[in-house]
């Protein structure tokens, strides 16, 4: 008996070790989400200044071929006074230049502006890739830290499966049989210490009697209160 009680208390230890593992290993997808998530954030940022130097950079090649335009037509104006006849005719001419003029000026301080910007932008930018570069490789190097983690609990439940599978083997069908209707119904745990009369398994206490007779390793016993399988374990602690 006492070693049947061996067995199923490493069976269990086994099993339980192998329920820690698949809950972590279902939580290492989701970390290379976020990690993913993450860097595609960083990646819409920088791509808004991109596009907002794309606009800049348009509206500058616009205003440079409105400023080429205004030039001509000023050009062709002032053209336009050697051939007046009247000093009316003349006038108007000048007024006419004099608000092209203004047009043209009014454009290339905006441009004056807009090349700041870009500028601005540019230095921006150029820092943010920079950043986004390092986030790469951030991103890289913990995925493929996440990708090892998984390989090596991928070992780690092998090497449990196979424990399972040698524990199960040696343990009588009956035993087995009460193991998985208590683990059933008691969230995957069926065996339990029992330590200063206190079962681990539902923390209360357990006769004295019961305690003593734990003690002996001679039989089977269950707790009164959880029914789990228990034996008696020495913390270490004083008592
Ligand atoms: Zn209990």
């Amino acid at each position: 008996m006492r070693e049947q009680l061996s067995f199923l208390i490493e069976l269990q230890k086994v099993e339980t070790q192998q329920s820690r593992v698949n809950i972590k290993k279902k939580e290492l997808p989701n970390r290379i989400l976020k990690l993913e998530e993450a860097l595609a954030a960083f990646n819409v940022r920088v791509e808004e200044d991109r596009k907002k130097l794309d606009e800049l950079e348009r509206k500058h090649r616009e205003d440079e071929e409105k400023l080429k335009r205004g030039n001509e037509g000023l050009k062709k104006t002032k053209e336009r006074l050697l051939e007046v006849k009247t000093n009316r005719e003349y006038q108007a001419i000048l007024k006419e230049i004099e608000t092209i003029e203004r047009k043209n000026s009014e454009i290339e301080d905006e441009i004056i502006s807009l090349l700041e910007e870009i500028d601005g932008i540019k230095v921006v930018l150029k820092t943010k890739e920079k950043e986004l570069e390092t986030h790469k490789q951030q991103y890289e190097q913990g995925k493929k830290k996440i990708e090892e983690e998984m390989s090596s609990l991928d070992a780690d439940l092998l090497a449990c499966e196979q424990r399972i599978h040698d524990y199960r083997m040696r343990i009588n069908d009956d035993l087995l049989k009460r193991y998985e209707t208590i683990k059933a119904v008691n969230n995957g745990l069926a065996v339990v210490s029992v330590w200063k009369e206190v079962c681990d398994g539902c923390h209360m206490n357990i006769q004295p009697q019961l305690y003593n007779e734990l003690q002996k390793f001679s039989a089977l016993l269950s707790c009164p209160n959880c029914n789990r399988i228990i034996y008696w374990y020495n913390k270490g602690e004083n008592g």
